[in-house]
């Protein structure tokens, strides 16, 4: 090869950067395999997965059983929409209802459709069962939330970024400040024309901000006072992700599904998607109980393919895996064992400043400004060392490995990170 002529890595980043719209900023690294959690770049060279797509890798890349019932699926009936029945959708309703706890889902696609959804659901509710006068019905978000993309959403975000020059932008949104619980107890008391309140058990995007271990519960019983629907948008956090099967539980130390425990804030309405799938397939659901779902009729809402047979029998395989694997306590324990190690090391660090997280959803902050590129830089660097991480925000760096991650491979990670921040001490 010639020094003109351009790499097979250049060429794609090329065909990407000439021929797509460039709403992304990806780090330049071309993959092509993964398996656990593994990925492999054009040339061959192996990664740890750092990210796993958002969470929505949690089982792990390409896991043989979701991959089957992909493929076994793929070749008898792909496709019916809800014109007609199919006889995966009934099996995965029940076997999702059962396995969260609630009478009834709606299946969709992408999480954003499914909060879009809930927040329909939720508003609908409002008019129909509790009483608000028609056009009234608001909804409390948090500052700092990520719920998705669409119109709707994007009107209630912080992020500039997200936001700027998308107007005009949708009403009915009250933001209070995230982790206040006085600020939501002052907002429900100051009007009676409140339907819900939107959450994000801890917030992903936002930089893994968690929240004290009582704002969940202590959010959930506000709620329930003033007749407000607790809605908790989990597709980042659920499944498994933070060392519980939701992270409504908080820090329980239930062995797998957290019904049982006295912490444990049952949302009103459950949003689901990314690892629903183990990230094979897009599907989200929005679950609630029947005193809720039943306000929606047949022509109110949809989705093409939402409910699909494929869908249907990958997810009901990738919530066995959760089991199967112990996934739940495998977060748990190497979480808490990642947080042990990096904080032996911070103390003598003057460039991360501290790690914060729960179960295998964590950040590190850097001690740079949001405007320094010192984070994108250390995920350059810790590229080329074998591991792939991204930026949340300027000087935030998410680590949420896949959650079959052996505690080998998470101490051999540890060691890849620490190495790399030592290359940016001062
Ligand atoms: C990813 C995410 C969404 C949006 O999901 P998409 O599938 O990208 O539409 C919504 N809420 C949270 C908390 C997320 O992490």
């Amino acid at each position: 090869m010639s020094v003109i002529e351009k790499t097979n890595e250049e060429r794609l980043i090329g065909l990407e950067n000439k021929f797509g719209a460039h709403n992304y900023h990806p780090l330049p690294v071309v993959l092509n395999r993964g398996e656990g959690v593994y990925v492999w770049d054009v040339e061959g060279k192996r990664y740890y997965d750092f990210l796993s797509a958002y969470s929505a890798v949690n089982q792990g890349h390409c896991h043989p059983k979701i991959i089957e019932a992909l493929v076994n699926q793929a070749q008898k009936l792909t496709l019916t929409s809800r014109a007609f029945y199919n006889d995966q959708l009934g099996l995965f309703e029940e076997f999702i209802t059962n396995y969260f706890g609630f009478d009834k889902v709606l299946p969709m696609n992408t999480g954003a459709e499914a909060v879009e959804t809930a927040l329909k659901l939720c508003r609908k509710w409002a008019y129909e069962v509790k009483g608000i006068q028609e056009q009234k019905a608001q909804i409390i978000v948090c500052d700092g939330n990520f719920h998705g993309r669409t119109t709707t959403i994007i009107s209630f975000s912080n992020d500039e970024n997200a936001r700027k020059n998308f107007g005009p932008y949708t009403e009915g949104f009250i933001k209070i400040p995230y982790n206040d619980l006085e600020a939501l107890e002052n907002t429900l008391k100051s009007s009676d024309s409140i339907a819900g309140f939107l959450v994000e058990p801890i917030q992903g995007e936002a930089g893994v901000y968690t929240p004290g271990d009582d704002y969940m519960l202590k959010a959930k019983e506000l709620c329930s006072q003033y007749n407000v629907l607790f809605i908790a948008d989990e597709i980042q956090t659920g499944i498994a992700r933070t060392g519980s099967l939701l992270a409504v539980c908080g820090n329980c130390n239930c062995e797998n599904k957290c019904e049982k425990q006295s912490t444990y804030a049952t949302p009103d309405i459950l949003i689901l998607g990314k690892a629903l799938s183990g990230g094979v397939y897009p599907v989200s659901a929005v679950l609630a109980n029947n005193s809720i779902m039943n306000v929606i009729k047949p022509g109110q809402h949809g989705s093409t393919f939402g409910g699909n047979p494929i869908a249907a029998s990958v997810a009901i395989a990738a919530l066995k895996v959760v089991n199967e694997e112990y996934l739940i306590k495998n977060a748990r324990v190497l979480g808490n064992l990642f947080r042990i190690k990096l904080n032996e090391y911070i103390p003598n660090s003057n460039v991360a400043i501290l790690v914060r997280g729960r179960g295998l959803l964590n950040a590190i902050v850097i001690n740079d400004t949001e405007e320094s590129d010192t984070a994108w830089n250390i995920c350059m660097a810790l590229r080329d060392n074998g591991l792939l991480a991204k930026p949340t925000h300027g000087n935030i760096i998410r680590f949420a490995p896949p959650l079959v991650i052996n505690e080998a491979q998470l101490l051999d990670c540890v060691d890849i990170i620490i190495r790399t921040l030592k290359q940016f001490d001062r």
